[in-house]
């Protein structure tokens, strides 16, 4: 059986013919949405460079962010964090000959040994200590419990903002992302 042909046979298995056609269209609509949802996170699961992004995007569509940062270089610098376009040291080391091992691509930028990847980058480097600091303030006026959320909270919770934190979090990515 072809592609087309099965795909048409999934989406269309749970109609009979006595359904109104109405019925049968949102039927067929509703499956035809799950199983590219289905296709969509599968695709970003079996990709090792999307580790940020997998954790942030569960569903396809256009997301807030994209909408809401009206700035051009603002929603750029989300974006590059986001499908990890930059040149932290997780992704220089993939670049390396020969390629440094995920495990050692440490920040040079603290003393902390970490691995410098995205979550490190936005939410525990003591180099952008400053500018975080009043980054946090800045998202607290706007959502009062985010103080209470943990690192890794906190940083999902940065990336997946729209409207005036999301803006402020590009800002403080367009600042400096290396
Ligand atoms: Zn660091």
């Amino acid at each position: 059986m072809n592609k087309y042909r099965k795909l048409v046979k999934t989406v269309t298995h749970t109609l009979t013919n006595s359904m109104p056609l109405k019925k049968r269209k949102k039927i067929t609509a509703n499956n035809l949405k799950s199983h590219y949802d289905k296709f969509w996170l599968e695709k970003i699961n079996s990709e090792s460079k999307m580790r940020t992004y997998r954790n942030l995007k569960t569903n396809f569509g256009i997301e807030d962010y994209l909408v809401n940062t009206k700035d051009y270089k603002q929603r750029k610098s989300l974006t590059k964090l986001r499908i990890s376009a930059h040149t932290l040291a997780i992704e220089r080391g993939r670049y390396s000959r020969p390629p440094i091992p995920a495990n050692q691509r440490k920040c040079t930028a603290c003393s902390d040994n970490s691995i410098e990847d995205e979550y490190h980058f936005l939410a525990i480097c003591k180099k952008y200590e400053i500018h975080r600091k009043r980054l946090y303030e800045e998202i607290s006026k706007l959502c009062k419990h985010f103080n209470d959320l943990g690192n890794w909270d906190k940083f999902i919770f940065m990336l997946t903002a729209d409207g005036d934190i999301s803006r402020a979090v590009s800002t403080f990515i367009h600042k400096n992302l290396p």
